[in-house]
């Protein structure tokens, strides 16, 4: 049998389960394999009823005390009996398992396993297992495979199906190089398949563990490296240099430059006017000034004849890019135009027909620059704001779009250099280290919500001297499941408690977008001083009249996004200030919003979060469908995640190129990046 051979090929697998296979992205062989448990289960000895406890997963030898009752209800057949050993006895129950009824006899003694729950006052044993003493013996010690299944299939099933696949399947010769091998201290690729399947011990599952996990970072970086190698032999078709209206730009700007900024301006401008493609990454915390390096690029574009793209991730930010970078550029000669996706077809028709023939240098917009009928002219230039809300993906694709232009990425959060590897790995990265001078660093502070009268005030104070605020609240209204404060209500009792002469407004992502738009606009002329707001305003928003952020509600955020709303304020020169509503009685989320408190560090926030909550999650990928280690965690296992990087890069161009063929026929183990 092959890796790549149709499941159908495995003994027992039918028309059926096949599809249920598809389900979880297993048609051939290899992927079966591929698929690997979730977490092991470890029949121990059955217990005395009298030990067992909530919670627990446990087998206990009884015999059928009662008779086995089913009860209906409208939708559900309950089934339950008593058992009994020396010690006591226990209720069992299950759900739509009737013929239950005529298995069990009282007076015979099984082996029963399952979940100890509660129900009212006493113990049950939920949905257990049954099983003939002999048949228990067998499994007793050994570490079972719990693999993630699918509607209908069962546990049974699919390691029956793996068991035969390892069995019978050519496995290939392993691809790494000995030398790696031996350095890193790895087991053999055909051994640690079979171990993290059915594990001798809890230490060899640990090792087959780590060989997988280093797989699958060796080849995701194996490709990373390739995608830049390619990139970075693409000839630069768009040789850009510095022309007069670059010049102009820069002795204009209301501000000096930082050094930080600075650098990366020359780092741009080699790129640009260099032998190969610009691929780069401009890293920097939130409020570290990065528009103003896009806005540079983009003239470079322009001002050399070309066109150039700014793709952001929300409708707002694309309105904010458009009003302000066509501040900046037009007086240069320099025609911008807006393209969303919530302008009507005629206007977006209008828009596109002025693209396509050259009429417009700069275009500003959301998706809608991949998703919309766009054909651009000349384009040398590709950026995209703040993006972790894209993928890899539709990078490319947008780069695609045009004849290899420049590329430039600018991150909203910044990123701990192991996952900066990992998301970023085809990119050349420049770091913004400083926030412009004269910044006064926000002062925060987290607050239970009996602390709301006092906000206010200060609010109002803040207001009277002429700044504004921001409060921001999880929902948009409010729900029945979710007990979070939600925008609209919230905007009715805000208007209520504070004097009438300050005006609020609300803000939220249901709002049709011409709204949206006007209530953004009058927020950021000033008109309005107060806005009530879900995280819509989260990335990339700059109103630096705003000095207050209150976040309602803050321990429902996680750390890297509350550092993203802070960020929306402590953009001017006078003081800001960030207040967090812990809106929970627990300790836990007190502790963990006083890394808010204390840190006001974008990188260490971030490894904080990574610690908590995963890079999935943390950087919106997972919904990209990216970044999908099968058992690799970016923050477990950083060690493993340096060690391959090592091992990719010390790699000989001999040794390279036999992994390259071996990969070619080995197992398809990394589902992590479509290229
Ligand atoms: P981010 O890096 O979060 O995208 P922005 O580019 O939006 O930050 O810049 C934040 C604010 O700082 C803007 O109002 C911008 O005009 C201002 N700014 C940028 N660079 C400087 C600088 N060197 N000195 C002072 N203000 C600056
Ligand atoms: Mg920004």
């Amino acid at each position: 049998m092959e890796l790549s051979d149709s499941v159908r090929e495995i003994k027992g697998i039918g028309e059926k389960t096949s599809q249920l296979f598809a389900k979880l992205g297993i048609c051939t062989v290899g992927e079966l394999i591929g698929h690997y448990p979730r977490t092991y289960e470890v029949y121990g000895n059955p217990v005395p009823i009298d030990s067992l406890k909530e919670g627990q997963i446990a087998a206990v030898e009884a015999s059928i005390a009662t008779m086995v009752e089913v009860k209906r209800t409208e939708n559900l057949q309950l089934v339950s009996c008593n058992i009994r050993d020396a010690s006591g006895s226990i209720r069992l129950t299950w759900f739509n398992q009737v013929y239950l009824k005529h298995m069990l006899k009282r007076g015979i003694r099984y082996i029963f396993r399952g979940k100890i729950t509660r129900k009212n006052e006493d113990l049950v044993m939920d949905q257990p297992k049954i099983y003939q003493r002999e048949e228990y013996r067998r499994l007793l010690g050994v570490m079972q495979p719990v693999y993630p299944l699918t509607g209908g299939l069962s546990n049974r099933t699919l390691q029956k199906a793996v068991s035969q696949a390892i069995g019978q399947a050519n496995m290939p010769e392993d691809y790494l190089p000995r030398r790696i091998i031996k350095e890193n201290g790895l087991v053999q690729h055909t051994a640690a398949i079979r171990e993290i399947h059915f594990p001798k011990s809890k230490e060899t599952v640990q090792d087959a563990r780590k060989r997988i996990v280093f797989d699958e970072f060796f080849q995701f970086i194996l490709k990373l490296r390739q995608i830049r190698e390619k990139c970075q032999a693409e000839k630069n078709r768009f040789i850009l240099n510095e022309t007069e209206q670059c010049r102009m730009l820069l002795e204009n700007l209301p501000y000096k430059l930082t050094d930080g900024q600075k650098n990366v301006i020359s780092e741009i401008q080699n790129d640009m006017s260099g032998h190969y493609v610009m691929n780069r990454l401009i890293q920097g915390d939130v409020g570290s000034g990065k528009t103003i390096l896009a806005v540079y690029a983009l003239l470079l574009a322009a001002s050399n004849g070309f066109q150039g793209c700014i793709m952001a991730p929300t409708e707002v930010l694309a309105q904010q890019h458009y009003e302000s970078i066509g501040q900046v550029l037009e007086p240069l000669g320099v025609r911008v135009c807006l393209l969303t996706g919530a302008m009507t077809a005629a206007k977006k028709r209008d828009v596109c027909a002025q693209i396509a023939s050259h009429e417009v240098d700069v275009i500003i917009g959301t998706h809608a620059l991949i998703q919309e009928k766009v054909e651009y002219h000349n384009l040398a230039l590709v950026v995209t704001d703040e993006q972790h809300r894209f993928g890899v993906r539709q990078r490319e694709s947008l780069a695609n779009k045009g004849g290899h232009p420049h590329v430039l990425v600018m991150s909203a959060t910044p990123i701990p250099r192991t996952l900066a590897i990992v998301l970023y790995g085809d990119l050349d990265v420049s770091v913004l280290t400083e926030l412009p001078a004269k910044r006064l660093s926000i002062k925060s502070c987290v607050v239970g919500t009996s602390y709301r009268p006092t906000a206010y005030r200060f609010i109002e104070k803040q207001v009277a001297a002429g700044h504004q605020a921001y409060i921001i609240c999880p929902m948009v209204e409010e729900s029945e499941e979710i007990e979070a404060e939600n925008v609209t209500d919230y905007t009715r009792r805000l208007v209520e408690a504070l004097p009438a002469g300050i005006s609020v407004a609300s803000l939220h992502g249901k709002m049709k977008p011409s709204q949206k738009n006007d209530v953004m606009t009058r927020f950021a002329k000033g008109e309005t001083k107060v806005l009530v707001s879900t995280t819509v305003v989260e990335v990339g928003v700059n109103v630096p009249n705003a000095t207050v952020m209150m976040i309602e509600d803050a321990q429902r955020f996680g750390l890297a996004q509350l550092h993203q709303l802070r960020g929306r304020v402590g953009r001017g020169e006078a003081q800001s200030y960030c207040i967090f509503v812990n809106g929970s009685e627990s300790d836990k989320a007190r502790e963990r919003l006083e890394v808010m408190n204390r840190s006001n560090d974008g990188f260490f926030i971030a490894q904080e979060d990574l610690k908590v909550r995963g890079p999935g999650e943390l950087f919106g990928v997972r919904q990209s469908g990216e970044l999908q280690f099968m058992l690799a965690d970016i923050y477990q296992d950083a060690g493993i995640l340096a060690a391959a990087l090592k091992a990719v890069d010390s790699m000989s161009d001999q040794e390279r190129e036999q992994v390259m063929t071996l990969l070619g026929r080995s197992l398809p183990l990394s589902s992590t990046i479509c290229v």
